[in-house]
């Protein structure tokens, strides 16, 4: 078998060029290529995981099946791959010195000075190294988070200086920068990626291939200018324009030829059509939707768009499942009361309720998820969606006035409840309840049956507290019932009401498993009642 294969995504003069979107782009175009391929990020930051960051630091934190709290480029990676990816698929600086750090209390080291250079960068090989090791990929695309000049990311380029080195013509080096337009002076700007090409170089790395980001069309004298200065072919330049749609960067992309000039430089044999077909399909279907659906997605962290990543993507996904364009109002929670719930919710025709943990902004999810349910609107709840929906339930329809999750007050009616092995954990840290876990749909008659079409389902998790089985009962009495549960512990996964045109609460999160390619069923469901 040929050796495994690796590229290195790197970003220069800003960040936010989108790295990630280029990185799961090409993979992509390499999958269809006929490889098997995955994508590994490297997080320049000290945090073992973005378990522990607030949202607005960094946005979504993406959970993987094997339980892995992630980056959000994560999600795209999946959602462009359709592959799942797993803890290895992202390494940060906190974890590579913590494995160093661990290393040198065991006396691994045997005596020796333990500095960055070794093992810090013999560490950050390894990770990389790893994913290609057990013979699953062909290919292994790595992108290195932060910007090139950054402190934070010596060692890291440093370890792509070695690899490069070591593994010869089974590795290359992208480098993805910015050529501004300088409205005044009516011009194109090379210089920054000059410069940032001229920081790689000093840290010993010549890019392959030059991605440049653009907002107008880069005529063929600045590509050869800029091949000139950067040492790269002339062939190697690609100019990234943005697309109407992230989707439709791969053939934007593979229009140039990129993947023809990667596989080429790698030594990899060129399949003649890669298998597209269904990927453009797609595309063609989100460019000409012309029906509408007005969804309200009610969260705290609003302001971000990226705080909730996966599922504006999943709801995307699902518009185009059922041949429409969602129209997303993002809500804040703290901004609904009773005094305007009306006023804000009137004219949607699905409520989505996000995920979440505190106790800001949880009235007004209940406000809102109280008005989805009188008014018989499509409801779904995430998580804390969910748990809210349990919570609005017990107080409003079944008179228990102080319900409420433990988790915001020491309520007589504990309707959600902090999970028995939760209860002793200190650590903040990778300690809830996280990645994959099957649950039954017990009941056929149900909207999560009709949606899954199946009665046992895998799907994330990413939680401490859970639906308290002591009411679920008089719940059930009253119309809410437990649609789904854990096979083994029990636990309440799905909670619906049947006489509401479709009400759907869940305790784990379907939408990061949502693909373009593969929409997720829930919330194909959930578009398509809003739609009725
Ligand atoms: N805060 C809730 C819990 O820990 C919900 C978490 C979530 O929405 N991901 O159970």
């Amino acid at each position: 078998m040929a050796n495994t294969k690796f590229i290195f995504v790197t970003g220069g003069v800003t960040s936010s060029l989108g790295k990630g979107i280029l990185a799961a782009s090409l993979a992509k175009l390499i999958q269809a290529g006929g490889y098997s391929v995955t994508i590994q990020k490297l997080d320049p930051y000290l945090n073992i995981d973005p378990g522990t960051l607030n949202p607005y630091e960094h946005g979504e934190c993406y959970v993987t099946d094997d339980g892995a709290e992630t980056d959000l480029d994560l999600g795209h990676y999946e959602r462009f791959l359709g592959v799942p990816t797993s803890q290895a698929n992202n390494v940060t600086t906190g974890r590579i010195y913590q494995a160093v750090i661990n290393k040198e209390r065991k006396g691994d080291y045997l005596g020796k000075t333990v500095q960055i250079v070794p093992h810090i960068t013999d560490e950050i090989k390894r990770s990389i190294m790893l994913l290609g090791k057990k013979g699953d990929y062909d290919v292994v695309v790595t992108e290195i988070g932060g910007v090139v000049g950054d402190m934070e990311s010596l060692p890291y380029i440093e370890a792509v200086r070695q690899l490069k080195w070591e593994l010869g013509r089974d590795a290359l080096c992208i480098h993805l920068t910015l050529v501004p337009y300088l409205s005044a002076a009516g011009e194109l700007k090379t210089k920054p990626t000059q410069h940032s090409v001229k920081t790689l170089l000093e840290n010993g790395v010549q890019p392959d291939i030059l991605v440049l980001r653009t907002e107008h069309p880069l005529n063929d004298s600045i590509k050869h200018k800029v091949a000139l200065f950067c040492n790269v072919e002339r062939n190697a330049v690609f100019q990234s324009m943005d697309e109407p749609s992230i989707y439709g960067v791969p053939l934007m992309l593979h229009k140039q030829n990129l993947d023809e000039v990667v596989l080429t430089k790698l030594r990899l044999p060129i399949k003649k059509d890669p298998d597209l077909s269904k990927w453009t399909q797609q595309l063609e279907t989100l460019y000409n939707l012309k029906k509408k659906v007005k969804i309200a997605v009610v969260g705290k962290y609003v302001e971000l768009p990226d705080a909730y990543k996966s599922i504006s993507e999943a709801i995307v996904h699902a518009g185009l499942a059922n041949e429409c364009k969602p129209e997303v109002e993002w809500i804040h929670s703290e901004h609904i009361d009773q005094t305007n719930v009306e006023e804000i919710l009137k004219d949607k025709q699905g409520i989505l309720v996000a995920p979440g943990f505190g106790h800001r902004g949880i009235e007004g999810k209940i406000i809102a998820i109280k008005y989805a349910r009188e008014h018989n609107i499509p409801f779904l709840g995430i998580c804390l969606g969910m748990q809210c929906a349990v919570v609005e339930f017990a107080r409003n329809v079944m008179g228990l006035s102080k319900a409420n999750s433990t988790e915001f007050s020491n309520t007589p009616d504990p309707v959600i409840d902090i999970m028995e092995q939760q209860k002793t954990i200190t650590n903040m840290g990778h300690t809830m309840r996280l990645g994959s876990y099957p649950c039954n749909i017990t009941d056929t008659d149900s909207n999560a049956y009709r949606a899954y079409g199946t009665q046992l389902i895998n799907e994330r998790h990413r939680h401490r507290y859970e639906f308290n089985n002591d009411y679920l009962e008089a719940m059930a009495e009253k119309g809410m019932t437990a649609t789904g549960r854990n096979p083994e512990s029990d636990l309440v996964e799905i909670v619906e009401i049947k006489n509401h045109k479709w009400f759907v609460g869940v305790q784990f999160h379907p939408e990061y498993k949502s693909r373009f390619i593969e929409p997720h069923p829930l919330f194909i469901a959930f578009i398509k009642a809003a739609l009725e």
